[in-house]
């Protein structure tokens, strides 16, 4: 057996010990995710600052922030999550009572991507620990600073005989999927994410993946277009455009174009001032390689804004791109980086064609306050998600389940949506035996058929 096969059984050992099925155990360990974070924020943030640029507030914001968030979130309906839901129990099956029983999954394994290193790795793993299983969290090797603290931290402040990291790049994962886990939850690329359920197809492992895509958003002549623009501005360069659910090119009506680009520039500037590379609230590309596959998408456009590169400093201005062909690579793939490609439509059909024609994204945005449109669009699209006169803030409603469709993604976490995705619903009738209605034994007759058509 190799180390990593042992730590997978080590954590089943433990499973099958049932130490992790009380609730004070889960509230414990939740307990000690928050103690972590808040006794380490600031090493958390250099190590975030390390990878990526990040500030602290943008650290703050959308890592650990979100984090503890859910934290308390999943402490406070914690027990009502865990207590068997009743249903009802129609007449032939009386007298019984049904309900439904939320059990742990087992051993599952979280895979994260770099981009919200600490986000991504944790969030997951409080639905895991809130459902009562053991979890082997395998963060991203690229944001190795983030990586290598969350491989002190946690063996520090959580339980190892439930709770481990794995490190290391493709070979470590590709080892990692050969063994047996109860659920996969994968975030990350469309073409990982196809490695990931090939691998649990051998053992019939379920997976959450919550892949990217390009999420469209379209903003209508009569929004609020300084609003809107300053929202599709911080929405985009929000970690320099490397957000799951950033808005990944704009569609703006036609008449509307060129006042709203102008908006969109005023808000770049007054985030960063004239020289972003300057302003410490700007992050950084995460390497080299994202750097030059970002920096080469901003020739498929005309320049309305932005365009400087720095590859030393990894750095690519907030760029806006105008007369992009459809048919462009900066069209064809998940951007990923903060060049926003702005598209024009004439009616509103138009717009919601060409999304439609597009493969589903994680999320889609909509500018406007009228609701026939609101509606419209909603009624006539398919997304992950969805903001209405705002961008990516709909991931920070516990209430809502985030997920993808189609190729954005399958399966859904976050609060309630969390615990469901780590727990299998176990369907439980229990009768009695005092009363034994002999309609359903055989020898059958006429009459039987005639109550059983009367039952049923
Ligand atoms: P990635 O798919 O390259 O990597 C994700 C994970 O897979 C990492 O842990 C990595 O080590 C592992 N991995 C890499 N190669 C592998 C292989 N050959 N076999 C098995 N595992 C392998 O993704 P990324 O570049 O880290 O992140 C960017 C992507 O993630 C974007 O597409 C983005 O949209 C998506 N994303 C989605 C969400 C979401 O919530 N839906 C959030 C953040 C990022």
């Amino acid at each position: 057996m190799t180390q990593l096969s042992d730590s997978v059984a080590a954590l089943r050992s433990s499973f099958d010990t049932r130490k992790t099925r009380p609730e004070a155990w889960r509230r414990g360990q939740l307990q000690r995710l928050k103690a972590m974070i808040e006794e380490n924020e600031s090493a958390i943030n250099q190590a975030l600052h390390a990878d990526l640029g990040k500030s602290g507030f943008e650290a703050r914001m959308t890592e650990t922030g979100t984090v503890l968030s859910e934290i308390r979130h999943t402490l406070s309906h914690l027990k009502g999550w865990m207590k068997p839901r009743k249903v009802s129990t129609p007449l032939a099956n009386q007298p019984g009572r049904s309900r439904i029983l939320p059990e742990p999954l087992g051993v599952v394994l979280i895979m994260s991507p770099w981009n919200y290193p600490v986000n991504l790795v944790l969030t997951p793993l409080i639905g895991a620990i809130a459902a009562g299983n053991c979890a082997v969290l395998k963060p991203s090797e690229i944001s190795s600073n983030t990586a290598e603290l969350l491989g002190r931290l946690i063996p520090a402040y959580m339980d190892p005989d439930a709770i481990r990291v794995i490190q290391g790049g493709p070979e470590t994962s590709t080892e990692l999927l050969e063994q047996r886990f109860d659920h996969i939850f994968f975030t990350g690329s469309e073409a990982i994410g196809k490695i990931v359920m090939t691998a649990a197809a051998k053992h019939l492992t379920p997976v959450t993946l919550e892949l990217g895509g390009k999420s469209p958003c379209i903003i209508h002549e009569d929004c609020d277009l300084e609003v809107a623009a300053r929202r599709v501005a911080w929405g985009k360069f929000l970690n320099a455009g490397q957000t799951c659910i950033a808005p990944d090119y704009v569609l703006v009506q036609e008449k509307v174009r060129d006042a709203f680009i102008d908006q969109l520039r005023a808000s770049i500037e007054a985030f960063f001032g004239e020289d972003p590379k300057a302003s410490p609230d700007y992050p950084r590309i995460v390497n080299e390689r994202h750097f030059d596959r970002v920096a080469g998408l901003i020739a498929d456009g005309d320049i309305a804004a932005g365009g400087e590169t720095d590859r030393d400093i990894k750095f690519i201005a907030p760029t806006i791109l105008t007369g992009v062909d459809p048919e462009a690579k900066v069209m064809q793939q998940e951007i990923f980086g903060p060049v926003l490609p702005i598209m024009t439509y004439r009616s509103i059909d138009e717009a919601v064609g060409f999304i439609t024609a597009r493969p589903r994204p994680l999320a889609l945005y909509l500018f406007t306050n009228a609701q026939d449109i609101q509606d419209q669009v909603m009624a006539q699209t398919s997304s992950g998600g969805a903001c209405i006169n705002d961008v990516v803030m709909h991931l920070a409603i516990p209430e809502l389940p985030f997920g993808g469709v189609g190729t954005s993604g399958m399966g859904a976490y976050h609060g309630r949506a969390s615990f469901d995705t780590f727990s299998h619903a176990k369907a439980v009738l229990t009768k009695t035996s005092h009363l034994d209605v002999k309609l359903r034994y055989p020898p059958f007759s006429k009459i039987k058929l005639r109550l059983l058509k009367w039952f049923q």
